[in-house]
């Protein structure tokens, strides 16, 4: 291999996935990840086209400044061509994509980002995430409606509220520079890998494997381990005193090292029969593509159904307690009942009784009365009977409680 060995790119379709809709850049400067979304409706194709334009932002620049203008322009142009590719095939209408991408230049880095891809710095054996992810729910930890630890698990915890795509002709990219420092090492990695693996795990793996590719390798198989539902897709670059990190030939992978399928003869993709059979009311716009764009009143909107639910939630909860308790409460009295239709025989100080109810109590509850005394006497007995009958003799019912009194009463004769 000619990489320098001080970066790389991996990706893998994942288990549950039928395509790869990630694509993977690293090059001579530039490192790129970017995470498509449209469904059938290409989200491997918008990953492609943007990670294509952006990489023609590959140069050396005579500033950090210089290429993190580069690098705004680049996934601007990205946007628009997004935008034009929509326009000339209607089918792809509703694809988007995210992209995180770092542009070095000497001791510093320029940094652009829009979406839920991340980028991480390794520094000093600490894992920092270095972007923040432009998710509905990262706004509701921002504005302090939620803890991050309830993000995690949130129902909408994949709604982008940024991305590329034909939807705004001028996307809000994050962009900074910043400084490097030999040992550093930088992770740009698609939400397939940290959806699913956690933080330490990642920082773990960066940490302890050296080497770029088999510490990307080890990404990958964590992100399979527990289950692959999403595309992964993992950049490393490993900073050092040389200045330069690059792969050299560059390494491209995921959607954007394969051909573009839409591009065929006709120029358009075959229609998609099947889909759209099955699901006639649904248009392949926005079709699991998971981004709603972004609007003030949107995100209220949003914000308002996730407290509706909530409520629904709390109502299922205190219906369902209710049913519980009100079910115990039913059990307990027919049970109750059913002790009460049973009788003993026993002492009642000297003389013998008949019971109603069980031997038994329940804590505090007796579950036994008096039913009526007898003139029978204990003394009268013989002791062996008195024993008996001290002990209690169950009956099947009042009568035959009332025979075996008469049979103790003729025994004390
Ligand atoms: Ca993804």
């Amino acid at each position: 291999m000619a990489t320098s060995g001080k970066s790389t790119a991996v990706s893998h379709v994942g288990k549950i996935r039928a395509n790869n809709q990630d694509s993977g850049y690293a090059g001579s400067h530039l490192f790129v990840v970017a995470d498509g979304m449209g469904g059938h409706a290409g989200g491997d194709v918008a990953s492609a086209i943007a990670l294509k334009r952006v990489m023609d932002a590959d140069r050396q620049y005579a500033s950090a400044a210089d290429a993190e203008f580069a690098l705004q322009s680049a996934l601007m142009a990205a946007n628009s061509l997004l935008a034009e590719t929509v326009f000339e095939h209607p089918e792809l209408t509703g694809m988007g994509t995210t992209v995180s991408a770092i542009l070095r230049s000497g001791s510093q880095i320029a940094l652009a980002h829009i979406g839920d891809s991340r980028i991480y710095l390794l520094r000093d054996g600490k894992l920092k995430q270095i972007t923040a992810d432009h998710t509905f729910v990262q706004r509701l930890v921002d504005s302090g409606r939620i803890t991050q630890e309830e993000a995690a698990v949130h129902p909408r915890r994949s709604v982008l509220m940024r991305v590329l795509g034909d939807v705004d002709a001028a996307p809000d990219i994050d962009t900074t520079v910043l400084d490097v420092q030999p040992g550093d090492r930088w992770l740009l990695c698609s939400d397939g890998l940290s959806s699913y693996v956690s933080d330490d795990k990642i920082e773990h793996a960066l940490r302890t494997i050296p080497d770029v590719n088999a510490a990307a390798e080890r990404l990958l198989r964590d992100s399979l381990d527990q289950g692959a539902p999403d595309n992964v897709t993992a950049v490393i670059v490993d900073i050092d005193e040389t200045g330069e990190s690059g792969s050299n030939p560059a390494i491209v992978v995921g959607s954007a090292a394969l051909p573009l399928t839409f591009e065929g003869e006709s120029g358009r993709r075959p229609l998609r029969l099947p889909s759209l059979l099955l699901h006639p009311l649904k248009s392949t716009q926005h079709e699991d593509s998971h981004f709603e764009p972004e609007s003030d009143e949107y995100l209220d909107e949003l914000i308002l159904e996730d407290r509706r639910r909530a409520r629904r939630r709390r109502i299922t909860w205190l219906v369902g307690i209710i049913v519980i308790i009100v079910g115990i409460v039913v059990a307990l009295l027919l049970g109750y009942r059913w002790t009460q239709s049973l009788y003993y025989v026993g002492a009642n100080g000297s003389t013998v009784a008949i019971y109603q109810g069980v031997q038994q109590d329940i804590g505090p509850i007796s579950l036994h009365s008096v039913y009526t005394e007898t003139s029978v006497k204990l003394n009268d007995l013989p002791t062996y009977m008195r024993k008996t009958v001290t002990d209690t003799i169950s009956a099947q019912d009042l009568s035959d409680a009332r025979a075996i009194i008469k049979r103790l009463a003729d025994a004390g004769k």
